[in-house]
């Protein structure tokens, strides 16, 4: 093999270790610390290469305790949220699990290293089309998207065992309650688009629906389509 070759292996092998390495102090100090501690959801967090689903300027970024602009005004959210958002619904390997809100796709990547299956709805075209090549580059087979406004769900492969909201809706959609399966839970930021909005954890239970405030959180606007 030419020197160059043994080089450029190298480099190539250097950086993912660090990759890895940040990827396990960002576990470490931002998510255990915080009293993440689903393992399930810990691993994933440790697994997915996040350097992957930002722009390349922010890719050195991708690793720090905050969101990333992603273009088109929107973010990929903080590593903490999308581990929180992630335990909360207690994911299980037979779950179908519905996001609205693909992004970068980021997310949706966490969960489909948990569960069985993922749909995502994101409204915006460029970043839908994006996140469609992104999952298949990376080989989440299990992971489906469309280019749809998410306020109506996804009826073809509804009921979903959990549903996970990444914008912020002013109130929660109907369709996404009644696509929830019967014991099944939704997390999703609820308030003004402008205001510090509440993450909430809606249940299904005997066919009530019981809502309960989480934290304030500050997510995207859920826009509607026309
Ligand atoms: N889960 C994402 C975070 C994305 S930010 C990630 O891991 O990167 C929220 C996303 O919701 C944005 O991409 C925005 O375009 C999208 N969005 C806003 N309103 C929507 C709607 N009605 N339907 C589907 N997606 C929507």
């Amino acid at each position: 093999m030419k020197p160059t070759c043994i080089l450029i292996l190298f480099l190539i092998g250097w950086q993912t270790d660090t990759y890895q390495e940040q990827r396990n102090s960002m576990v470490a100090s931002q998510l255990e610390n915080r009293n993440i501690r689903d393992e399930s959801t810990l691993q994933a967090m440790r697994k997915v290469p996040r350097h992957r689903f930002v722009p390349k300027e922010q890719q050195r970024y991708a690793y720090e305790d905050r969101p990333l602009p992603i273009g088109y005004g929107q973010t990929i959210s903080q590593p903490y949220m999308v581990a929180f958002m992630t335990e909360v619904i207690k994911p299980q390997k037979d779950f179908k699990v519905l996001e609205i809100g693909t992004g970068s796709g980021y997310q949706a990547a966490v969960l489909a290293e948990i569960v069985d299956k993922v749909y995502t709805v994101e409204i915006v075209p460029e970043l839908a089309n994006q996140a469609e090549k992104r999952f298949e580059g990376l080989g989440y087979s299990n992971v489906k998207t469309i280019e749809a406004d998410g306020y109506f769900g996804w009826e073809e492969f509804a009921p979903f065992d959990a549903i996970v909201v990444t914008a912020a809706a002013e109130f929660i959609p109907p369709p996404l309650i009644s696509q929830l399966k019967e014991g099944g839970k939704m997390v999703i930021p609820v308030g003004s688009p402008f205001l510090v909005q509440t993450l909430m954890l809606v249940e299904k239970k005997k066919g009530k629906t019981t809502t309960k405030s989480l934290f304030p959180v500050r997510f995207v606007p859920f826009t509607r389509g026309n």
